[in-house]
């Protein structure tokens, strides 16, 4: 009989990997954000970014992952062009 991992022991070791993973990017320097929070900060960031204002202090994360993550960086691209683009 096949004797895997149950359920319950793959959310225990999804959980233990999450945890390594947050004590691990707290040792970062930059506070490292993913994917999708760097969607949540997107609209608001797109907004400095088409005004030309300095990064404030909470996008700093945002201005991090633009930097690190290809898909993010166009995503950005493209919604930096449209808000400039309503602002003319
Ligand atoms: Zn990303």
């Amino acid at each position: 009989m096949y004797s895997g991992l149950s359920s319950e022991d793959m959310m225990r070791l999804r959980d233990e990997q999450v945890r390594t993973l947050l004590n691990a990017s707290r040792e970062t320097r930059d506070v490292e954000i993913d994917c999708d929070d760097f969607l949540s900060l997107m609209a608001e960031y797109a907004e400095v970014r088409a005004e030309g204002r300095a990064v404030p202090e909470g996008l700093e994360k945002a201005c991090a992952h633009e930097r690190l993550c290809p898909t993010c960086r166009e995503e950005l691209a493209a919604l930096v062009e449209i808000v400039s683009g309503a602002r003319r």
